[in-house]
């Protein structure tokens, strides 16, 4: 890389560190939780009015609505926030995609909704990592990279969501669109705070099981009642051992709910699991396993069992095409002095969304901070800088270099 080439754009971006923590905290103010519409349209506005000025493109898009079953057994509608849509030279031969969202998981009677700075490194507030810190990374990455911009070789999608903290089954058909059509994907979840980033992703699924029986008088008829809690129970129980750790299958019972009074044999329990496996495969094994549970307990007379949702998201699997990227990430960090590594997880995030599209990616170029989804949350304020450049480095890398990636990203299709 050359490095006079790239050294103004990175003076540049640690100019502009003050400018994305400002923004970062105003952000984290705007309550954005999935389910709070109205303050993500506010959010949404201000990314609008940010990225818009970059771009020669800009859509707003709609969400799908989502049925959904819920906790208590009832079929709700789900609906999202929009998405938004950036782009920049549409025609050049490489395309990138940068994904992020801005919703949060806190919603709007959440006690956790203001933005704090601990000290000189450290803010704390809700979705400061996750993910609005990283969503200035990726603007200030591309803002330097325009500045820069010397070859037509390259261009530009940027996708931000609204549902993706609820796994992102609104968005899906956009990201899975755009993913299409281009050849790297960036995305901007926060790494570890050691600055670790995520390789092979689990595959994830959420499942709703309601079990009916029959309702009586616990004293006066007992002997008819079908009790939908034990039946429940015993499929829970069949769930559960198909936890494998050693293979990377693990099932959680997330919640339960069902039964009336002490003197009424229940007719209704609802059990919400989510299963998450490491190997392709093994979705399309245990989504049969699923279906014959479910037959094996509806054998008891009297006993009917509903079986909803699904697997949304496949494992992410690490390509040839996705460790070039990678290794080329790790190279440009070795240029700013930093020893970067990957590491994998059971943790799920759009990045398996593009993987599945068949699009190599890099899922956790957002900021460093740690406590995501709890009134820790926390972010390394040097870190805005720091991977603003490594951004930068990594799309200055791609369009010069990102013929090779196509290449490998043919071979491995
Ligand atoms: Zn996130």
């Amino acid at each position: 890389m050359n490095k006079v080439i790239v050294q103004k754009p990175c003076h540049w971006i640690e100019s502009q560190s003050d400018i994305m923590l400002e923004q970062t905290m105003q952000l984290s103010a705007i309550n954005s939780g999935t389910h709070n519409l109205a303050g993500l349209t506010r959010v949404a506005e201000e990314f609008s009015s940010l990225f818009a000025p970059l771009a020669d493109t800009v859509e707003v898009l709609d969400s799908h609505d989502i049925e959904r079953v819920d906790h208590q057994g009832s079929a709700t509608t789900e609906r999202y926030g929009k998405i938004l849509s950036f782009s920049k030279r549409k025609s050049a031969p490489f395309q990138v995609l940068l994904c992020g969202h801005m919703d949060t998981v806190f919603p709007r009677d959440h006690t956790f909704q203001v933005p704090q700075q601990i000290d000189q490194h450290t803010v704390t507030g809700p979705g400061v990592a996750d993910m609005k810190g990283g969503l200035l990374v990726m603007l200030t990455a591309l803002e330097a990279f325009e500045r820069s911009q010397t070859s037509d070789q390259l261009g530009w999608q940027v996708i931000l969501n609204s549902d993706e903290e609820t796994g992102s089954l609104g968005s899906s058909h956009v990201l899975k669109a755009a993913a299409q059509q281009a050849h790297a994907g960036l995305i901007y979840e926060p790494a570890l705070a050691d600055g670790t980033l995520a390789g092979a992703r689990k595959g994830s699924g959420n499942f709703t099981l309601v079990a009916h029986g029959q309702s009586a008088h616990a004293g006066r008829e007992f002997s008819s009642g079908r009790n939908a809690i034990m039946a429940l129970t015993d499929a829970m129980l069949q769930l559960a051992s198909l936890t494998n750790i050693q293979r990377g299958i693990t099932v959680n019972i997330a919640r339960i709910s069902g039964g009336q009074a002490f003197n009424v044999v229940p007719d209704q329990a609802v059990c919400q699991f989510n299963i998450r496996c490491q190997l392709p495969e093994d979705q399309q094994v245990i989504a049969a396993t699923l279906q014959q549970i479910v037959k094996d307990c509806e054998c008891s007379e009297g006993i009917r069992m509903e079986l909803s949702g699904g697997f949304t998201r496949p494992p992410k699997a690490i390509s040839a095409a996705n460790q070039l990227l990678m290794d080329w990430t790790i190279d440009c960090a070795h240029t700013m002095d930093i020893d970067l590594r990957f590491k994998d997880t059971g943790g799920c995030c759009d990045g398996n969304n593009l993987a599945a599209a068949g699009l190599a990616n890099i899922d956790t170029l957002g900021v460093l901070g740690g406590n995501i989804h709890t009134e820790k949350e926390f972010m390394l304020i040097d870190s805005l800088t720091q991977r603003a450049q490594l951004s930068f480095l990594l799309l200055n890398r791609l369009a010069s270099a990102g013929e090779q990636l196509r290449a490998g990203e043919q071979v491995v299709k």
